[in-house]
């Protein structure tokens, strides 16, 4: 055991540099090299054009809280001591749509267009979470 009781992710081939980032602290996400698009989640080709040229780039880690929802209910053992708590998708300044969790504020200040800011939650050795946090 790691002593982090919560569900971790599963890294393979298409997801490894993304987690490979948040344990540098950096938001990895592959751009197109055909059209620019910022592909999220990582995949082989564009959804946008279908080029399989990519490139990784570093996000800036800043954007904003495109919608979220007030956990009160703990659906896995491993989150009861954090209700309630905020799960959101957070649209970045690049364009990626990342589903994480607003901290670092109370939960009922947390609102759609708020700015929010990139923190990392070092959970394993392995792996960095990234969450956001008011700015
Ligand atoms: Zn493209």
């Amino acid at each position: 055991m790691t002593g982090y009781d919560k569900p971790l992710p599963k890294l393979n081939s298409d997801t490894r540099p993304f987690w490979e980032g948040c344990k540098k602290h950096e938001l990895r996400f592959q751009r197109c090299l055909g059209c620019g698009h910022v592909i999220w989640p990582s995949s082989i080709i564009c959804p946008k054009c279908h080029a399989r040229d990519t490139e990784w780039i570093v996000a800036s880690g800043h954007g904003i809280v495109y919608t979220y929802a007030t956990y009160h209910v703990a659906y896995h053992p491993g989150f009861l001591s954090d209700i309630p708590y905020v799960v959101a998708i957070v649209e970045l300044d690049e364009g990626p749509h990342l589903l994480t969790n607003i901290i670092n504020c109370r939960v009922d200040d947390v609102k759609c267009g708020m700015d929010v800011t990139v923190v990392w939650e070092d959970v394993t050795p392995e792996i960095s979470l990234p969450k956001f946090s008011p700015d």
